[in-house]
């Protein structure tokens, strides 16, 4: 039967009885006008024995409250693809009723009614094609008036007058099926062009010669607006406004077949936003989506025309790049971009912000040919991208797709490791002048069952994509506080730092979280050292002051990790309440022959006593290069050379534990 939704809605607007049956006569489906005149859907009916084609005669409905109705009748089979009968469509034109004067009066005035109240516009026209009569509706959609459009043709189709052939092709069509119906452009006379749903029916005398049509009609420009808006939202991302996955696909098809065509090369260039997660989780998601929109509003302007710049969704957005000439000329485009990018984006808010992107390459034909294909090698080389430093791009390679199947993997593994209390800590001693263990860095390892011990930076950096960084994050400082309280029960007070990643740092109730381990744990707040890194700060240099002024007023000691492989300023180092700045082992690793190490780690000490702060050298493997920190006035070291990164129990036992 007609189950298709579309098609009975379409019935439903149609300002004309129609209704279906079933096979064996049954209604199944009456439209509002048919429900309107009956009263009630047609009954059961007796169908033309043996014929299957469309049917037309007399017949007799039988209204709700009895009264008899005279129509003609029309009937169309419909069939499935395999020409099985599913029912019949059907409906009628009023047929003059072979009743006494008195009901046909009444049924004037009834029409005469319908005529005057209508919603729909209502116009009757001659066989010469000159209007006859219109009703008020008709005046108020089309703007002209009864007397002056009476006697004239009508201003109906086509919308600029000239589409004569088309108003010709559906004159003929009521001539042979008594009826059309269809959407048509029409102008008002105000000039303006809007859509008509159009129902044309001939009316027909006792001979069945056609006297006359009745056109009945409505605006569907809302219907229309609609309709283009649910086109669109289906198409456009709703808040760039940007071509979405699906239209991007769609235009990537033709540019691969077009590019195949013409000899030419076109690129996918797959962008990922730098540390947008840390933004939308640190600064809230109403910043996050500002960002996004004059981030893709920026992008938008640079790219030229023709190609398409899409969003697929989060901080990932895709340019498609057509008819370059060899697949190298995507390298410009990308690191256009990433250009476009480097200016800082002033918010609504108040607020700068920095933003980079890492970006991935595939070229077509090149790299493939299935449009989904490319989007996907296109994020693989971004990926690569993203674990090379980010701000950077690279292109696809085969190699790729494994190292994304790689990741998936492993981002599904290390989901379930927390559960499985596959992470643990070594302890890495911090020692004094005098050789003197001072403290302790808790560094975090992965264990999974059955496989080798993955370190930090293997696995950090997705924990920090994906968030997980957060939980894990919160069992590393529950694990190296309650360690910390087992040095103090067993009359060893020994700090212990714990490296923070920056999506840590900017999590939100970070202090409360850190106040509560420190009182589950038992460890005084002043055993604990916080680890921050440079770039961490760096991001917003504001906000980290006052969340690193939240943690020490809790009691807790503040060191800069990694120092000097950022871009921190004099200016900002003063404002930061720290304790402790570590200097990065790649400074200490040149010492003692490299001459600007040497310099840059003397102005780092002579910084660190201006500022008042402690400072500890990383990474002392030779004893040529503690010789030269001691002179050079440094007092706290770490390195391979003084102790290595080793369990809790070994630790234990350097100081003293049993
Ligand atoms: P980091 O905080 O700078 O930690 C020092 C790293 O240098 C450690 O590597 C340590 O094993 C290594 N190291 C220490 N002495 C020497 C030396 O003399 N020579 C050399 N070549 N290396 C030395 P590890 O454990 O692989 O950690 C790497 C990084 O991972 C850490 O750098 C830290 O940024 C991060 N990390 C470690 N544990 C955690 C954690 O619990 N949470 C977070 N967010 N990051 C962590
Ligand atoms: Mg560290
Ligand atoms: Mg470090």
């Amino acid at each position: 039967m007609v189950r298709d939704f579309a098609t009975l809605a379409a019935f439903n607007r149609v300002p004309a009885p129609v209704f279906v049956l079933a096979p064996d006569g049954e209604c199944t489906y009456a439209n509002p006008v048919a429900l309107a005149v009956l009263g009630c859907p047609p009954s059961a009916m007796a169908l033309p024995d043996g014929t299957e084609g469309p049917h037309q005669g007399s017949h007799t409905f039988h209204r709700a409250d009895g009264s008899a109705l005279n129509v003609l009748l029309s009937l169309s089979p419909e069939r499935l693809a395999a020409g099985t009968l599913e029912g019949w469509i059907g409906t009628w034109v009023p047929q003059a009723p072979h009743t006494a004067a008195g009901d046909l009066e009444e049924r004037l005035r009834l029409a005469g009614a319908i005529f005057e109240h209508a919603v729909e516009g209502i116009m009757v026209t001659d066989t010469s094609g000159n209007i006859v009569a219109v009703n008020p509706a008709f005046e108020e959609i089309t703007g002209y008036s009864a007397q002056a459009s009476v006697g004239k043709p009508p201003p109906i189709f086509g919308a600029n007058g000239a589409d004569r052939a088309a108003a010709d092709r559906i004159v003929r069509e009521v001539e042979a099926a008594g009826r059309w119906s269809g959407e048509v452009w029409s102008r008002r006379r105000n000039g303006e062009v809007y859509p008509q749903w159009v129902n044309i029916g001939a009316a027909r005398d006792a001979t069945g010669a056609t006297t006359h049509h009745v056109t009945l009609f409505s605006d569907v420009t809302a219907l229309r607006a609609s309709e283009l808006r649910l086109e669109h939202l289906s198409q456009f991302d709703q808040l760039t406004g940007l071509p979405n996955r699906a239209l991007l696909l769609v235009r990537l098809e033709r540019a691969v077949a077009q590019a195949r065509h013409s000899k030419t090369v076109g690129a996918v260039v797959f962008l990922d936003i730098d540390r947008f997660k840390t933004i939308n989780d640190s600064l809230g998601h109403a910043i996050g989506d500002e960002l996004l929109k004059a981030l893709a509003l920026r992008l938008q302007a640079r790219r030229r025309a023709g190609d398409t710049f899409a969003r697929l969704g989060g901080d990932e957005f895709v340019l498609l790049v057509e008819g370059l000439g060899a697949a190298g000329d995507a390298a410009t485009v990308a690191m256009e971009l990433a250009d476009a990018l480097a200016e800082p984006f002033m918010l609504a808010g108040g607020s700068t912000l920095y933003a980079s992107a890492s970006i991935g390459l595939s070229v077509f034909p090149e790299h493939g040919i299935d449009a989904a294909g490319l989007v996907g090698n296109a994020e693989a080389a971004m990926y690569q991208a993203k674990k090379e430093g980010r701000a950077t791009f690279r292109y696809y390679t085969p190699a790729l797709t494994q190292a994304l199947h790689a990741r998936l993997e492993m981002e599904t593994r290390l989901r379930g490791a927390l559960e499985r209390a596959e992470f643990l800590l070594q302890y890495q001693a911090k020692v004094d002048i005098d050789g003197k263990v001072t403290g302790a860095e808790a560094l975090v390892r992965w264990q999974p069952q059955g496989s080798a011990m993955i370190p930090p930076n293997h696995f950090v950096p997705l924990a920090e994509d994906t968030g997980l960084i957060v939980p894990i994050g919160d069992w590393v400082l529950w694990a190296a506080c309650s360690e910390a309280r087992r040095w103090l029960d067993a009359g060893h007070p020994t700090p212990v730092a714990v490296n923070l990643s920056n999506v840590q740092f900017r999590s939100k109730n970070l202090v409360r979280r850190i106040r509560d381990i420190l009182e589950e744990s038992g460890l005084p707040p002043w055993l604990l050292e916080i680890e921050i890194t440079e770039s961490a700060v760096m991001e917003s240099v504001h906000e980290a002051v006052a969340h690193l002024q939240a943690l020490r007023e809790l009691g807790v000691r503040l060191a800069l990790d990694d120092f000097g492989t950022g871009f921190s300023s004099l200016a900002s180092l003063k404002i930061l309440p720290l304790h402790v700045l570590k200097i990065d082992q790649s400074f200490v690793r040149g010492l003692p022959d490299g001459k600007s190490d040497t310099q840059i780690v003397r102005t780092i000490l002579t910084m660190a006593e201006n500022l008042g702060l402690e400072a500890t050298a990383e990474g002392v493997e030779t004893a040529a290069q503690l010789a030269l920190l001691r002179e050079l006035g440094c007092r706290s070291f770490q390195g391979y050379l003084l102790a290595r990164p080793e369990s809790a129990a070994a630790f234990g036992a350097r100081l003293g534990l049993a």
